[in-house]
């Protein structure tokens, strides 16, 4: 069995699911380079609990879970079968680790799942599951969920932590799709390659208080707590690399990481 690596990718607007871009090219190169994962554990942005929790379900729905996107959106679905099996030897791992954690049998894949497995896998034929972030807890406590994930890459389950490199949703409509990013934006993406490709553990997990204008590019912290999960679940002296970068409406980054 091959083992997976781990992710971060940033899914970007759920339109991301619809229109040509660059991370769409990226998304399908890099779906296509991994060859064929047992399985697919995402943790997203999209699904915040208050303890750690897994989806079980044999057959989770699409969840179309944004307002006010275009009607083919809505009519997408993305039917790739559950991973009831590997969720529950998640909740154990995550309960060896010393976690509370729910398994969740109702949870179907939310937008932050679907759209990009959509683009990297477009047959839907991987079993998916998902966990979600306690955005209360922080980086830390996502940093440790990681490395309790850790052992399921080994068994040929792709982890991916889905979120966005930066994610202020306020300044996105003042932003034309394709601007450059402003320096606030780009000083923050830039200081988070650095901090990750020198392995600056200590730093990232104090990113708040030390990476620029952290507060403004994430004024809450649950797209970029998948990236520290990911960053969990490499393999210790492994260099990770940023396997994609780029922006969309200058304000949401949208960089990708591959954790070996
Ligand atoms: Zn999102």
């Amino acid at each position: 069995m091959t083992r997976q690596p781990a992710l971060f990718i940033s899914h970007g607007a759920p339109t991301l699911a619809l229109e040509p871009g660059a991370t769409r090219d990226f998304l399908a190169r890099l779906g296509a380079g991994l060859g064929r994962p047992q399985a697919i554990v995402v943790v997203s942005a999209h699904w915040e609990t208050a303890v750690p929790a897994v989806g079980t379900a044999t057959r989770p729905e699409t969840l179309h879970d944004f307002y006010g996107f275009p009607e083919a959106l809505y009519r997408m679905r993305y039917p790739a079968p559950g991973a009831p099996e590997v969720a529950r030897h998640t909740v154990q791992l995550l309960g060896a680790a010393g976690f509370s954690v729910a398994a969740v049998p109702d949870r179907g894949l939310d937008h932050g799942a679907w759209v990009p497995l959509l683009l990297m896998f477009p047959d839907a034929g991987i079993p998916v599951t998902q966990v979600a972030v306690q955005t209360r807890l922080g980086a830390a406590h996502h940093l440790r969920l990681g490395e309790a994930l850790r052992p399921l890459r080994d068994e040929g389950v792709l982890i991916v932590g889905s979120g966005s490199a930066t994610h202020d949703l306020r300044e996105v409509g003042s932003h034309p799709y394709d601007s450059p990013p402003p320096a606030w934006v780009s000083d923050f993406t830039e200081w988070l390659a650095g901090a990750i490709g020198t392995g600056r553990t200590a730093d990232l997990l104090d990113y708040r208080r030390l990476a620029p204008q952290a507060m403004r590019n994430h004024p809450t912290e649950e797209h970029l707590l998948p990236l520290f999960a990911a960053y969990g679940a490499a393999t210790p002296g492994v260099a990770p690399q940023r396997i994609h970068a780029g922006y969309t409406c200058g304000v949401i980054g949208m960089d990708a990481y591959r954790f070996d």
